[in-house]
């Protein structure tokens, strides 16, 4: 089966066997060892010039969203979340259940943050302590512009936190000019992993501030799961050990291709698909300018249901991804991340316009 979903991708061989390098205790210098150069290869891959440092946690892309919304906010402020799409509204949701003092933005699911409204509402509010948005609204395949956010947040000293977890390795992102404090990652996104582990990067500077937070959770504490990681070099409770084997050769991967070349492979796919979807007359649900480039949302086909294409293109092989929310029965999305190679685009494109024509 060919993966177009936003994770899990498909993985390389290379990545699945080394799921079998054997067992191991997560208490021993070996684990130690492992951990470290997982952690160093995060930080080569997406903090090169130093100034940060990170912390793995067990669990899927929301765990890691979760430590970090819920350990970056100071008793007595607020935390702004800018919200257009399924993910916005999640961090927005984390921030609920946390009972935080929250501001919140919310915009159409197909535009770009408004940032005067940004910048007009974090000047005037002094409270506001922490603003968070999503990189790449994976609900769209919607590209946010982090850079003019990371602006305000540096002019007007906030905090900014960054779900990156389809973005990282995919997208353009680097954090020191985008001035981004803390920012989420995934393993089994564009680092083409194994699903179970999820990182948080940290600023440097960060983290006295973050220090003198209560904690409000006992296994999604970032300063403990960090501590943890970078004085004894082991995790606080029981890790994916094996996860861990994998996302270290995936990282390795990476770095062999190269952050860049990653994203420019990506690139090269997505606009290939796009303009065979143009062929197709197949009508994308943004405009080029804001798209990523690893997902396009596409209207379905006068006539055809979701079930109908998904299973159809299942059949021959082929995962597709539904749209969600308030977008759930008009669109569906094909992801180009991970281990596909171009020849799996060519007959993923074959297959699209026999089950289309055989509609008609
Ligand atoms: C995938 C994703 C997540 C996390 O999802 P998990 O299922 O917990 O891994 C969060 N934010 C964005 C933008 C995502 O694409």
């Amino acid at each position: 089966m060919i993966l177009l979903n936003p994770g899990p991708v498909c993985t390389s061989e290379r990545v699945r066997n080394a799921l079998m390098r054997g067992d191991m205790c997560h208490r021993e210098s070996e684990f130690s060892t492992l951990l470290s150069s997982t952690r160093n290869k995060i930080l080569q891959a997406f903090a090169p010039n130093g100034n940060y440092t990170t912390t793995i946690i067990t669990g899927s892309g929301t765990a890691s969203l979760e430590a970090g919304v819920c350990s970056s906010l100071s008793e007595g402020k607020k935390i702004l979340v800018i919200n257009n799409g399924v993910y916005g509204d999640r961090i927005s949701r984390i921030a609920s259940a946390y009972k935080f003092n929250k501001v919140e933005l919310q915009y159409d699911w197909c535009e770009q943050p408004n940032l005067e409204q940004i910048e007009d509402t974090v000047s005037k509010d002094s409270d506001i302590e922490v603003v968070a948005m999503v990189h790449h609204e994976t609900t769209t395949g919607l590209l946010n512009s982090i850079h003019e956010v990371g602006e305000i947040t540096d002019k007007y000293d906030r905090t900014f936190l960054l779900d990156s977890i389809s973005g990282l390795g995919g997208e353009e992102i680097n954090l020191i000019n985008d001035n981004v404090d803390i920012c989420i990652g995934t393993a089994n996104k564009c680092i083409q992993g194994l699903p179970g582990l999820s990182f948080i990067v940290i600023k440097q500077d960060e983290i006295n501030r973050l220090r003198n937070i209560p904690p409000r959770s006992l296994y999604l504490n970032l300063i403990a799961q960090l501590d943890e990681q970078e004085k004894k070099g082991e995790c606080p409770f029981t890790p994916s050990v094996h996860t861990f084997y994998a996302f270290e050769e995936a990282l390795g991967e990476l770095l062999e291709e190269g952050v860049q070349n990653r994203l420019n492979r990506y690139r090269k796919a997505s606009s290939y698909l796009r303009d065979e979807f143009k062929r197709l007359s197949l009508e994308t649900l943004l405009p080029d300018k804001l798209l990523s480039n690893t997902i396009t949302a596409l209207y379905l086909p006068k006539n055809m249901t979701y079930a109908h294409l998904h299973d159809s293109l299942k059949e021959r092989g082929f995962i597709i991804y539904a749209g969600q929310g308030q977008l759930d029965k008009k669109i569906f999305r094909i992801a180009n991340m991970g281990e596909i190679s171009m020849e799996d685009l060519k007959s993923l494109i074959k297959n699209l316009q026999e089950v289309l024509e055989d509609s008609k």
